[in-house]
């Protein structure tokens, strides 16, 4: 039957409508508002047709005075700030309009992985807006929502690419076929390269998170000063526990005051320790997958020794590097806008019987 007799009138009017959809399609935006609540951090981003136009991060200092995250007081502090945090969010982004809540056409939040009572608040935040708003809602995949921080900004790798995404949480090297095609093909056995760095610079006495006093006490020292451990594992598996231990075990060796007298030694080795396992296997994953761009994601690609040792290997061996802006490497909401608006694309949505999960594996997620 052809499209004129199911309308009741010609084709030609037909054709007209078609274009005038067509029309209306590429004039029309896609709006996500994003949530991000898995750890520490209570986040709010809004993005438009793929353009990040407010990310807004509301960090919590109250773990610092206890060496880590403490989960209870996370979940309470995510309460007190996602109001403050979404409103900013929209108001940074919509500054002349009305109601701009109802431009949002999707609410996308993070559903996995993260500390539970974290991911409870922003889930339930997320599905209470959606069934208010009678929006759809978007569940987002923390680990991929890193990946895809890669495709905020002009600067964006074609597909297939790598991508070593370091975090406190997770080591992982992920080859992205598309946005919503990851495979995971290496990955930590034991510690995250962000928790080598936090274990290893509490056994200096630095306070938590440790990583980016490391970097910064690293800029002035000796990276060949001292070796450390550097595990053999197979594949393109990372361990870091061992480098843990080597270093607990030198400096029980040695006399009061060590520490001090070499703080920017031992950060710069520990740190070229650390930059020199990643960066060996995304070499061999670029070997083996014979794909030459590469990316970073993650809180531990802010390390400025992995930053400059990752394109210094680009540069040597022709390789395309990508290294989102640093806002974008830690926790934010942007990454979990971006993905939203993939998910978005293709109709990838979740119903409001959808709950938050603590583990990686136990989301039906692509082959996370
Ligand atoms: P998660 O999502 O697992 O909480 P993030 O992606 O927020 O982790 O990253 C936090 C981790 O990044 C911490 O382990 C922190 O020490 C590490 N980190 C942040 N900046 C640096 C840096 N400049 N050098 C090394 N590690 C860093
Ligand atoms: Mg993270």
């Amino acid at each position: 039957m052809g499209l004129g007799k199911i309308f009741g009138s010609s084709v030609k009017n037909c054709t007209c409508v078609y274009l005038c959809l067509q029309i209306l399609n590429t004039l029309a935006t896609t709006t996500i508002l994003a949530i991000e609540s898995s750890c520490d951090e209570t986040a709010a981003a809004i993005c438009v047709d793929g353009k990040i136009l407010s990310n807004i991060i509301a960090s919590q200092s109250i773990h610092e005075k206890y060496g880590g995250v403490v989960p209870e007081l996370a979940s309470r502090a995510h309460i007190q700030n996602i109001v403050p945090v979404v409103q900013q969010a929209l108001q940074e982004a919509f500054p002349v309009a009305e109601s701009f809540l109802h431009t949002v056409d999707a609410i996308a939040f993070t559903q996995a992985p993260g500390l539970i009572g974290c991911l409870l608040v922003g889930t339930q935040f997320a599905k209470s807006l959606a069934l208010s708003l009678n929006k759809p809602l978007i569940a987002v995949h923390h680990m991929q929502a890193h990946v895809l921080a890669n495709l905020i900004g002009e600067n964006k790798p074609d597909f297939p690419f790598l991508c070593l995404t370091v975090s406190g949480g997770h080591t992982q090297i992920v080859l992205a076929k598309s946005p919503l095609e990851l495979e995971v093909i290496g990955q930590t056995i034991d510690d995250a390269a962000g928790e080598a760095f936090d274990k290893t610079a509490k056994l200096l006495g630095l306070p938590y998170p440790g990583g980016p006093l490391i970097d910064r006490y690293a800029a002035l020292g000796n990276p060949l000063a001292f070796k450390f451990a550097e595990p053999q594992i197979p594949a393109l598996n990372f361990s870091f526990s061992g480098l843990k231990t080597s270093v607990l075990y030198f400096l029980q060796k040695q006399q009061p005051g060590f520490i001090e007298a070499n703080r920017n030694d031992l950060c710069a080795s520990i740190q070229y320790t650390i930059v020199q396992i990643l960066l060996k296997k995304i070499k061999k994953a670029v070997q083996e997958t014979g794909i030459q761009q590469v990316c970073l994601a993650g809180g531990v690609s802010a390390n400025s020794g992995l930053r400059k040792g990752l394109s210094h290997l680009g540069e040597k061996h022709g390789w395309k590097t990508f290294i989102p802006a640093f806002e974008f490497c830690t926790d934010n909401a942007a990454m979990i806008a971006i993905t939203g608006h993939y998910k978005f694309l293709a109709g990838h949505f979740a119903d409001l019987s959808t709950n938050p999960s603590a583990r990686a594996e136990s989301i039906k997620l692509l082959s996370y």
